[in-house]
């Protein structure tokens, strides 16, 4: 295949996939049986240009698991080729490329509530981490670290490589997405952007603001993530197989992705809805604000992110302004989050600095494991030893159930040593 000339798919569904109404159109995605997973006949195919899956893939589809069962050695070969490739060659690479460089996924998250967006032309991209407090706060030299989300190999070659599992990017370009125009990526981050407004003090639009960051950030995450599925069945017609024939993780996956997107795309609109008002002072915020303020100068790692806890949403954000802060936020629609709420109790009724740190830390490996959108100090970053940086790596990666206790509690110390950053 000539990578060169790579349009993929975005050439394919330029028509389709144009506008916000696009995007947020839950018919132009595929729909799922609930219980195998397969996807239904008369909906949109899985490549999603537009037909329906039993005139489309599906006899394609179909066929490779038979083929693949019959053929094992050969389709091996043919994806050990396609999965080890070069980074600037893998699909995932190629999509993200596409879709914030090129812009080919672009619109303004603001554009059904707030209306008026500038001319499509000027939509940007945009920081989905807010540039002053957490981005140049965290940069020494105008850089920050980065995971690379390669999968993990075994521990040995991890070992040999670390460097390759993690990069240096300049804050210009760190946690960029197209989903705002300008005139809105002005505007509505302007309690939290702007010169003067910056201290972060925990009114409520603060707080919906930091949290309306890290919900554009996943929702366009999560559409560049489907975009991924679609193209990776258009380059590898084994994914939705295991090498006996039985059904891969694919269409699971796929079917969360659709799902979660147009579960959080209500909680975007509310959350635009309650900014707008706030901007005019005219209601309460519904939004549910937990926050930790640490007890050290400066906590070298930053992130915006939806993670789910007890099943809600939760919108988290690890932030230096003035102060590092780490805050939660949530709608409760029918519950209080025990787990933080018990958290917070704790922290706030202790007076041992140490111990307030250690309490949070467990909620900080919580963060890592989920967090895609996470950044670190290069300065405090290279201070790690190569051992924790691999230790590091898997917990983000994989999570921390299959390493032993002791492993843990070594790498932990040294991590939380550079993390929670003290001057005197
Ligand atoms: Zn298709
Ligand atoms: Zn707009």
């Amino acid at each position: 295949m000539d990578f060169q000339e790579y349009e993929g798919i975005f050439r394919k569904y330029k028509d389709i996939f144009q506008k916000y109404e696009d995007f947020f159109n839950r018919e132009k995605y595929p729909k799922f049986s609930l219980e195998s997973y397969l996807p239904m006949d008369e909906e949109v195919c899985v490549c999603l240009i537009g037909k329906h899956y039993k005139d489309c893939c599906k006899k394609k589809l179909d066929e490779a698991i038979k083929f693949r069962k019959e053929n094992f050695k050969l389709v091996e070969e043919e994806l050990n080729q396609l999965y080890f490739q070069k980074d600037s060659k893998l699909i995932s690479h190629k999509i993200e490329e596409k879709s914030v460089n090129k812009k080919s996924i672009s619109y303004c998250s603001a554009h059904e509530v707030f209306g008026d967006c500038n001319h499509d032309d000027s939509i940007v991209h945009s920081h989905t981490l807010s540039r002053g407090n957490v981005l140049n706060n965290l940069s020494s030299g105008n850089k920050v670290i980065r995971f690379n989300d390669h999968k993990v190999p075994d521990v040995e070659t991890l070992e040999k490589e670390i460097s390759k599992f993690y990069s240096e990017v300049p804050i210009r370009k760190a946690s960029v997405t197209v989903s705002f125009c300008e005139k809105h990526d002005e505007e509505l981050f302007a309690d939290i952007e702007k010169d003067g407004n910056t201290d972060y003090s925990g009114t409520s639009i603060q707080n919906i603001e930091y949290s309306l960051k890290a919900i554009t950030f996943d929702i366009y995450y999560r559409i560049m993530n489907i975009f991924y599925m679609a193209e990776l069945i258009s380059e590898n017609k084994y994914a939705t197989c295991n090498s006996d024939g039985s059904q891969s993780e694919y269409f699971r996956n796929y079917h969360n992705s659709v799902k979660t997107l147009f579960r959080l795309h209500p909680l975007m609109l509310k959350m635009l809805n309650e900014l707008k008002q706030l901007k005019k002072q005219e209601v309460e915020s519904e939004l549910e604000t937990i926050y930790f303020e640490l007890p050290v100068d400066r906590i070298n790692l930053s992130l915006s992110e939806v993670i789910e806890f007890e099943d809600i949403f939760c919108y988290v954000n690890v932030i230096n302004s003035k102060k590092p802060y780490i805050i939660v936020s949530y709608y409760k629609d029918r519950k209080r989050i025990i787990s933080i709420d018990k958290l917070k109790q704790q922290y706030e009724s202790c007076n041992d600095k140490n111990k307030q740190l250690f309490y949070l830390w467990n909620f900080i490996k919580e963060l890592l494991i989920n967090a895609i959108n996470i950044y670190f100090n290069k300065t405090a970053f290279n201070k790690l030893s190569d051992a924790a940086k691999v230790y590091l790596y898997i917990v983000h990666r994989e999570g921390i159930a299959d390493i032993p206790f002791e492993w843990q509690d070594i790498h932990d110390a040294e991590i939380m040593g550079i993390l929670y950053e003290t001057s005197s």
